[in-house]
């Protein structure tokens, strides 16, 4: 009989924040799709002598991410330089972080085959720079260095993945967690979020983690991140049964040929010859911006929103889910406040948004508000509705139409509650409580 293997899976994220400027420089970081190099400066350019400084907004967005996931903030952090030399890296090493993270120890709850539920503990969420692009056209490079120096968060987890529908549950939550979040668009295509796996493969029972683990690198879709890491788990399980010895590599998916090939073997490895970043501060995290963050990023996680609106306004749990994924959700919350005490409740505004008989995304809640109002004004009744309405009621109910006239006052509001019923709540109560005293004066 032969061996049955394990899969070993670790995931490293990296996603791009939206900050004003770039991480270190005045440069702007709207830089997607801008002419090339023209959002650059001395700084990220890596010229002699140029020196950076640290982008607040990026270092609170950075730690919003590691709070959503639950990790610790450090007290302090220090940057440190990872050497290497690419033609993207005008340095010659990118500033990041290695012995002092911003945030560590964290976790997160994955879904994974037959909706098994556990727990991936994240390693830590640290702070570093994007390197240029470079693009290789008719036999020559072309390098563009707005990209360089963008704020870039680094996601890094144990190796507590087994199966892919995990790992594609962990990335679309993450993916979630940063809109919410507002840090980034996380939008893969654009490369505002990227994926890497490392994977293993080791006999059951076994306790200690394989001696080798092979890096899938630029992969661009989840699609793509499933496909490959389910080839690598029978390519490496294949390898093993035959006798072979795995060793450390990197790896890339090729998409039409459906494999992954290899990039790197162990013996190119980098060594990155890590050292503090002597030209930056080491960054001393203020507890009370801790705290605060903490509470903005617990009322941006998924199942917290979801709460949150199912008790704020009485909704359906599913409504309040809907909204959410549809991002349609502070269109609601708007709209219910201009609204009011117009009477028409905060579920038929959810079902009305679902349903699109709303158009949230291209009218304003100003727009919407006129138009519900004008329709409930058609719907209103009409005077002589309201009168015979209210004449059913007392010929319905003589015993309280009597009680009122021997002086009983909540007899009136049990009056005016069944005209409300009849006319399904389109009749004016304080009009209808009029004519009911005339009546039965
Ligand atoms: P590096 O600095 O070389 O990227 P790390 O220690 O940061 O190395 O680990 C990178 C990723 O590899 C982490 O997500 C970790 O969980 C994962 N990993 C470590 N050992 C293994 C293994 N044996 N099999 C699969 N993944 C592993
Ligand atoms: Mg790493
Ligand atoms: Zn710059």
């Amino acid at each position: 009989m032969s061996q049955q293997y394990n899969p070993v899976i670790g995931l490293e994220v990296h996603v791009e924040t939206n900050t004003k400027t770039k991480m270190f420089c005045a440069c702007s970081d709207d830089y997607f799709g801008k002419e090339p190099n023209t959002h650059t400066c001395p700084v990220c350019l890596g010229l002699p002598g140029a020196l950076p400084f640290t982008n607040e907004e990026a270092i609170e967005k950075c730690m919003k991410i590691g709070l959503a996931l639950n990790c610790k903030v450090a007290e302090s952090s220090l940057f440190e330089r990872k050497n290497y030399f690419y033609p993207d890296l005008a340095k010659g090493y990118q500033i990041s972080q290695y012995r002092w993270p911003l945030c560590v120890g964290g976790s997160i709850e994955v879904t994974g085959k037959n909706g098994k539920k556990s727990t991936i503990r994240i390693n830590r969420a640290h702070q570093e720079e994007d390197t240029g692009k470079l693009t290789h056209v008719e036999g020559r490079t072309l390098i563009d260095f707005n990209r360089s120096g963008v704020p870039l968060v680094e996601i890094v987890t144990e190796p507590d993945f087994t199966d892919t529908e995990q790992i594609r549950d962990y990335a679309k939550q993450l993916r979630e967690i940063f809109r919410n979040l507002g840090v980034s668009n996380a939008d893969m295509e654009k490369g505002d979020m990227r994926l890497e796996a490392n994977i293993s493969v080791r006999p059951v029972g076994q306790k200690e983690l394989p001696n080798y683990r092979v890096e899938l690198k630029n992969i661009n879709s989840f699609r793509f991140m499933v496909a490959a890491v389910e080839f690598e788990i029978k390519r490496q399980i294949e390898a093993l049964e035959s006798g072979e010895t795995l060793h450390q590599e990197t790896r890339g998916w090729n998409e039409a040929k459906h494999e992954t090939y290899l990039q790197r073997s162990k013996e190119e490895a980098n060594d990155y010859r890590y050292f503090p970043e002597p030209d930056l501060p080491s960054l001393a995290v203020d507890r009370d911006l801790v705290k605060k963050l903490q509470e903005e990023a617990r009322a941006a996680l998924p199942q917290t929103k979801v709460d949150n609106l199912v008790k704020t306004y009485g909704i359906s749990q599913e409504s309040a889910v809907t909204m959410i994924r549809q991002g349609s959700d502070p269109f609601f919350e708007e709209l219910v406040a201009k609204l009011g005490q117009t009477g028409i409740s905060s579920q038929i505004v959810a079902s009305m948004i679902i349903n699109k008989k709303i158009d949230w995304q291209d009218l304003s809640t100003d727009d919407v508000v006129k138009q519900l109002k004008a329709q409930a004004s058609q719907t209103a009744l009409s005077s002589d509705q309201l009168e015979k309405a209210i004449d059913e009621v007392i010929a319905d109910n003589e015993k309280t139409a009597a009680d009122y006239k021997a002086g009983k006052e909540n007899a009136l509001q049990a009056l005016i509650g069944a005209v409300m019923k009849k006319t399904s709540g389109r009749a004016d109560a304080k009009q209808a409580a009029e004519i009911i005293k005339e009546k039965l004066k």
